[in-house]
């Protein structure tokens, strides 16, 4: 689960972590009352979506005056921001965060993921943090330094040092860098964060002296440590995510949008994944992923045709069910309830295997609807792509 900037910066802040002071506004005329209240004379109207290249988007925008904060705001609030990261639909701005612009002497790069290789957090940061990390990482690599976090003792001062040092904090800004990296980290793992993301990391000036602020931040939670998270469940925005993934979780089924034009309903992650597989091999494209998991009734079978049918590009269904704890006459028995409800138009291909399959194959048999079905997977795919094509 992902989160906005201004949650994540509010997160922060709870951790010790210095950001400049603002606000979320949801209207002009709250942009501008929150310009007023947090003070100054330069402030940042930022688009709160769930993506990052905003800067580089439009989305990001420095002003010198409360009239111009109620402008910009306007013109951005409403308007559907389009940047390297939301795809070419883009996401539609419904706030923005409004706060002081803080005069940047140089910006870094500081983050942490899971690294699944060693599975261990991974601190990552640069000297060359803002909007161009993406090419930095591509053209100059040794920009970027590493420290992996043991476990079992977690982040360690020395750890933070070696780090800073590579990046050119030094001097008072050594201490500094200590006690940030140390309250991401720990943000980091008592919220079950997978990822944690600060670009840029800004040295900025304040009055004769400068200090390290937190100008972007960026987390993303693990779905399934939600349940003992209640502050981050509490920060999802569903407006953010596909509708059709929303919808499909509060049916117990596990959805994921794709590019594709072949609808897949499959049972069990594994082989939904060996079903995409299957499907590009034979050079066609999935619509999606969804796993009705086990012990799929015939209404979350109707569910799951409902869900995928509303993708508009999908021109037919794969169905694979490899049966243990389901059964292949439930399964039957939902498409025929989805054909009879949901008027599909579209072709189905069903494999069936396992747990009470002749009993399935009968039940479409005798259903007098038209199901495509095959004896095995590589069949199935194959039909799949052939139809998808035609
Ligand atoms: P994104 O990563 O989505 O492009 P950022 O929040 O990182 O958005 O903003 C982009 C750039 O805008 C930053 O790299 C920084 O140069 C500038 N910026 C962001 N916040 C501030 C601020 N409070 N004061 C001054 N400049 C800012
Ligand atoms: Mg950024």
């Amino acid at each position: 689960m992902n989160i906005h900037e201004y949650q994540a910066k509010e997160l922060l802040k709870s951790y010790g972590v210095a950001v400049p002071a603002g606000g979320v506004a949801y209207s002009d005329k709250q942009a501008a009352q929150l310009a007023e209240e947090i003070g100054g004379s330069r402030w940042v109207i930022k688009a709160q979506i769930h993506a990052g290249g905003r800067g580089k988007a439009g989305g990001v925008k420095v002003v010198g005056s409360v009239e111009e904060v109620q402008k910009v705001t306007d013109a951005m609030i409403g308007a559907r921001l389009i940047t390297h990261q939301t795809g070419p639909g883009g996401s539609v701005v419904q706030r923005v965060w409004i706060e002081q612009a803080s005069v940047i002497k140089k910006e870094f790069y500081l983050g942490f993921v899971i690294d699944r290789g060693n599975q261990r957090i991974t601190m990552i940061a640069s000297s060359e943090g803002g909007m161009e990390i993406e090419e930095v990482a591509k053209t100059s690599p040794e920009k970027i330094v590493k420290e992996v976090v043991d476990p079992a003792i977690g982040l360690l001062d020395f750890q933070c040092r070696k780090v800073a040092t590579a990046i050119g904090l030094k001097g008072k800004l050594m201490p500094q860098s200590v006690k940030l990296m140390k309250a991401v980290y720990r943000c980091m793992r008592d919220r079950d964060a997978l990822q944690a993301e600060i670009n840029p990391l800004a040295l900025v000036s304040v009055g004769e002296d400068e200090r390290l602020m937190v100008l972007d931040a960026k987390f993303n939670f693990d779905d399934n440590a939600l349940y003992r998270q209640r502050l981050i469940a509490e920060m999802r925005d569903l407006a953010e995510e596909d509708p059709k993934e929303v919808e499909a979780s509060g049916h117990g089924l596990n959805y994921i949008a794709l590019d594709g034009n072949i609808g897949c309903i499959v049972n069990g992650a594994g082989l939904a994944m060996a079903s995409l597989d299957a499907i590009t091999l034979h050079g066609g494209r999935p619509a999606n992923f969804l796993d009705v998991g086990g012990g799929a009734s015939p209404e979350k079978v109707t569910n799951a045709c409902r869900i995928v049918l509303e993708d508009p590009n999908v021109k037919c269904i794969l169905v694979n069910i490899f049966a243990g704890i389901n059964r292949c006459d439930w399964i039957a028995q939902g498409l025929i309830q989805a054909c009879n409800n949901l008027q599909i138009k579209v072709p189905l291909i069903v494999r069936l295997a396992g747990t009470n399959v002749e009993e399935g194959r009968k039940i479409l048999a005798e259903s007098g609807l038209s199901f495509i079905t095959a004896e095995n997977l590589d069949a199935a795919a194959a039909k799949a792509a052939e139809i998808a094509k035609g």
